[in-house]
């Protein structure tokens, strides 16, 4: 598609009186841009993989994504939180990076975070929570189960720290019970995929030009685990977990797509990262 046909089609699906005359199954002017929103060097990877010896060190990604619709704009996952000091070590276990603040690669590509529609986390945890403050006025897309969790008396329960994403709670906010069909046209779906949190979802969308594809949230953490179907020790429920991941690998054969597993940093360096996008 020539850039000259790519403005064309967005701009058409921005002026309602062109609209009136593409078929409706046009499909929508969709962009996905990858970001980086941290780097984590674990120092003891049975954490996630109990079959691992104790003390076998692991690098993992940590993946933002924001998606441009031509009804709006949403933010899947916010990362570690962009003021950690480079090297700050978490739990004994995990050592911080952040090369790349999300607040600064969201200005490069010229999107104001105040001005973004929606925010959808896989979940609470503070690497994918980190940066909500940034989305004051963005809807928040949270499962029923997580939003109880994460603002119900035991959030620390679940592996949660309220201190990240106290924000959220002055956001708008649409709790779901299930699959959410975020603009309406079946272009970009958050998956219900319990088990990692109470309330862990995933997102879909169906890029006209690159494919459908599926962004992992904490289904998996790695490749390896994927394919083995392995559970992390700490995740909150091991069969819903296991059980997310069937579904997650049916649906991905019913619907021809590829998953992209949000910490797996061998597969991160083969995407490409904001500003370039996927459509
Ligand atoms: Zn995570």
């Amino acid at each position: 598609m020539t850039r000259t046909t790519r403005w064309l089609l967005s701009a058409a699906a921005l002026l309602p009186s062109i609209t009136a005359f593409v078929p409706a199954t046009t499909p929508p002017a969709l962009k996905l841009y990858v970001f980086d929103c941290g780097l984590m060097q674990v120092r003891n990877d049975s954490t996630f993989h109990p079959h691992n010896p104790p003390g076998v060190h692991r690098t993992l990604s940590d993946d933002c994504f924001l998606v441009v619709h031509p009804k709006g704009t949403l933010i899947w996952d916010t990362g570690l939180p962009e003021s950690t000091p480079d090297g700050t070590l978490l739990a004994n276990n995990f050592e911080l990076h952040i090369p790349h603040k999300l607040s600064q690669q969201l200005r490069e590509i010229g999107y104001d975070p105040t001005t973004i529609t929606y925010i959808a986390l896989s979940h609470f945890h503070s690497d994918h929570a980190g940066n909500v403050a940034l989305f004051p006025k963005a809807t928040l897309l949270v499962q029923r189960p997580e939003y109880a969790a994460a603002f119900g008396p035991t959030p620390q329960k679940f592996g949660f720290d309220p201190a990240t994403y106290a924000s959220l709670k002055s956001n708008p906010v649409k709790q779901l019970d299930g699959d959410y069909d975020v603009f309406g046209d079946g272009s970009v779906v958050i998956k219900r995929a319990p088990g990692h949190t109470p309330g862990h979802q995933m997102l879909f969308v169906r890029l006209p030009k690159t494919g459908n594809v599926l962004l992992s949230g904490d289904l998996a953490h790695f490749t390896d685990n994927w394919t083995n179907q392995r559970v992390p020790l700490y995740n909150f429920d091991s069969a819903q977990s296991v059980a997310s991941m069937r579904a997650a690998a049916q649906f991905l054969k019913d619907n021809h797509a590829v998953l992209w597993i949000q910490h797996d940093h061998d597969q991160f360096v083969t995407l490409k990262h904001s500003p370039l996008y996927y459509e």
